[in-house]
């Protein structure tokens, strides 16, 4: 460890501290590691400015051991790395503005007799809005050919993925289902629920490509909740998105089967019908953009939790003024300030690649 160089946290490692601890999310390797919030604040403070041995020098000598220990964690997660002072304005810092290619992002369609109607006319509309992620969703059971023949209206399409989540049919034979995934490269997942079995197959064609047999039966209109990181996304197009916007419902719109749009399937408020007006004229309800700009720094409880800008929280947040804070009437299964999960699941590791010791100590410094 160079102890008379100056330390600087990577372009890609940023803080995000909660109410009782920080996170370092790493945005290349899609990893994070718990650090109390007294190490952030240590970082915040001398990032490229201060060597090691500066930083005990300021606090008197009196915390040598936690200072030694915290920048050995640091080195050794590869966090930071030691450069001469004159050379810091080489290192700047990633750029967190937003842009969106299109106006929609993801757009689910419940697929039934309007859709085997106007599918043509939906299609081109939502491409035109600058859609690339669809989700179908069939109600019911629904055989193979039925699947097979609506997805010939996605072929020449400029969709960049599809997800499938259909009622089990025995006509979707394993094999049948794979051949299909694997000759449409846009599908990336396919959710066969209410089957005999309980199955997971990935085709790594170009990706990864996914189909999930499951005996569970799946209620298209409850609200999948989470009740670990599991769901977290942790990238740098999420997290910049996080910044500025819900990255739950920001860009998603749903149409359910008698084509009224929706912001989720699960959520009851409706914004019109996509068979009497355009949908880019149904997108200019305020409600929408409002919610769309919901994000997680304007939510009460959120804005306090190391995770805000990874989570994919799907409550309908309620605005509950006029300067645009939000709140949740339903609470969340994690508690940022106990940092405990509800279920006492601490399942951080399903998304944190960690192995013990990862979390430095928590020691009191003074600021
Ligand atoms: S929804 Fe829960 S996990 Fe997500 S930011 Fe809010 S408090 Fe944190």
């Amino acid at each position: 460890m160079n102890e008379t160089q100056i330390f600087k946290l990577y372009a890609c490692c940023h803080l995000v501290s909660g109410s009782t601890r920080s996170i370092i999310y790493d945005l290349q390797r899609k990893e994070c590691e718990f650090i109390p919030n007294i190490l952030a604040e240590i970082i915040e403070k001398f990032d490229g400015i201060k060597s090691i041995s500066e930083i005990k020098q300021f606090y008197e000598s009196e915390y040598d051991d936690t200072i030694d220990e915290y920048f050995s964690f640091l080195v050794n997660h590869e966090f930071i790395f030691f450069l001469a002072g004159s050379e810091n304005y080489r290192f700047p810092k990633i750029d967190l503005s937003f842009r969106q290619p299109g106006v929609l992002s993801q757009v689910t369609i419940v697929v039934d007799t309007l859709f085997d109607e106007r599918s043509q006319v939906i299609l081109a509309e939502i491409t035109e809005l600058g859609c690339r992620d669809i989700q179908l969703i069939y109600l019911t059971a629904t055989c193979f050919s039925k699947i097979a023949s609506d997805l010939e209206h996605f072929s020449q399409s400029a969709f960049n993925s599809i997800e499938i989540i259909s009622g089990y049919d025995p006509t979707l034979h394993r094999d049948e289902v794979i051949k299909l995934v694997q000759e449409s490269h846009r599908i990336s997942c396919w959710l066969i629920h209410s089957a005999p079995i309980t199955e997971r197959v990935r085709e790594q064609h170009f990706g990864m490509q996914e189909i999930i047999y499951s005996e569970k039966v799946y209620d298209a209109y409850a609200r999948p909740e989470f009740t670990n990181a599991a769901g977290f996304k942790l990238n740098i197009e999420s997290f910049t998105e996080s910044h500025h916007k819900n990255a739950f419902y920001n860009g998603r719109i749903c149409i359910d089967k008698k084509g009224e749009l929706k912001t989720a399937l699960f959520n009851q408020e409706l914004f019109g019908n996509i068979t009497e007006n355009p949908i880019r004229k149904l997108l200019e309800d305020p409600r929408i953009e409002l919610l769309w700009n919901s994000k997680k720094d304007n939510t009460a409880i959120c804005k306090e939790c190391e995770f805000r800008y990874m989570c994919q929280d799907n409550r309908l947040p309620l605005k509950i003024d006029e300067a645009e804070t939000w709140a949740h009437q339903v609470p969340c299964h994690y508690n940022p300030y106990t940092a405990e999960w509800a279920n006492e699941e601490k399942c951080i590791d399903l998304v944190l690649k960690t192995s013990p010791p990862r979390t430095p100590p928590d020691t009191e410094l003074p600021k």
